[in-house]
């Protein structure tokens, strides 16, 4: 691995200096990533800028009125172990005890899973089913942008030269509302999702007052279903609501064929976890009701 120079930075601004100085320095997080494609010479740099200590990273912040923010630099098993987390946010704990195995989650962010833009990023369609916002900071200060339009491309974003996560946000939890992200994986752990379905549901008398869903691994981004989210709204929550929605999500999945999984099989899938991911959100929203 070719060498380089190491800074971490104790503040927001310290972080954003060092990147204006330096436009080819890379941001680490937990480093399950970049580590590995530095290692393999898919990235290079002559600086990596730790961003751990940074305390607006690494902090995880809830309030009932306005929701939870997560420091893009959290490890996944601080957001599982989080009593709070587990209690208002189940569906984001799983996903965090989904992500690689404890030595990973030891580590690897949800920051970090976001920035890496994989089109598998497992924690992304349920971040977007979640209508999680990004705060983003840079020289000209802090901006804010939705998850689903973070991702532009495979290993692609929206962050400009200079410009790093700070944290995601995500809302208080409605009443009447469950969510839940279903991968499927050749084997059990420590694979990429050969495709995943991210949903979040509202209920209201009988009907769904809102819907929102998202694909892993079918697009070169995660993909945001935003029109079988609106198919579904004001629709009674039985089978045949659920079986269109999954029809929809088999339709829009624009797969490729790969050694994981033909783009039949993927669009197949994406069927599926859309049905059995907004059943079991269904069943959380009524349990909660
Ligand atoms: C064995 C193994 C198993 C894995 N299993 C899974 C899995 O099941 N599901 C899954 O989705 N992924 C998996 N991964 C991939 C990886 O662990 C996740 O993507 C993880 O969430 C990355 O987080 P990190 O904190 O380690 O990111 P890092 O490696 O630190 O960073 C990832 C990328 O984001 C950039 N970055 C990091 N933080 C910021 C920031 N604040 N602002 C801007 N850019 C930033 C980095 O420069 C880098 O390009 C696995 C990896 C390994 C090695």
């Amino acid at each position: 691995m070719k060498s380089f120079d190491y800074a971490t930075p104790a503040s927001v601004g310290e972080a954003v200096g060092l990147l204006a100085a330096h436009p080819d320095a890379r941001l680490l997080a937990g480093g399950t990533d970049l580590l590995v494609q530095l290692r393999a010479g898919r990235k290079e740099t002559d600086l990596v800028v730790d961003v751990k200590r940074i305390p607006e990273l690494n902090t995880i912040h809830y309030d009932p009125a306005s929701g939870l923010t997560i420091g893009a630099a959290v490890p996944c098993y601080r957001i599982y172990r989080d009593k709070v987390v587990a209690r208002t946010y189940p569906s984001l704990a799983e996903v965090a005890s989904l992500i690689g195995g404890t030595q990973i989650q030891g580590r690897a962010s949800i920051g970090g899973n976001l920035c890496n833009a994989a089109p598998s990023a497992d924690s992304v369609p349920l971040l977007i089913a979640l209508a999680a916002t990004c705060r983003i900071a840079g020289s000209g200060g802090t901006r804010e942008i939705a998850v689903e339009d973070f991702c532009t491309g495979p290993g692609r974003t929206v962050l400009e030269h200079g410009e790093f996560l700070i944290s995601l946000h995500l809302p208080a939890p409605l009443a009447h509302s469950g969510a839940r992200y279903l991968r499927f994986i050749p084997r059990n752990e420590m694979d990429i999702a050969v495709a995943g379905a991210g949903v979040e549901v509202v209920l209201e008398n009988g009907k769904f007052r809102s819907v929102r869903i998202a694909l892993a691994a079918v697009a070169p981004t995660p993909l945001f279903l935003r029109e079988a989210g609106e198919a579904l709204a004001g629709s009674p929550v039985n089978d045949a609501s659920i079986a269109r929605a999954a029809e929809i999500a088999r339709k829009t999945a624009r797969p490729i064929t790969d050694m994981r999984g033909t783009a039949d099989y993927r669009s197949h899938l994406c069927a599926v976890l859309t049905r059995r991911a907004i059943e079991t959100a269904v069943q959380r929203a009524r349990e909660k009701a």
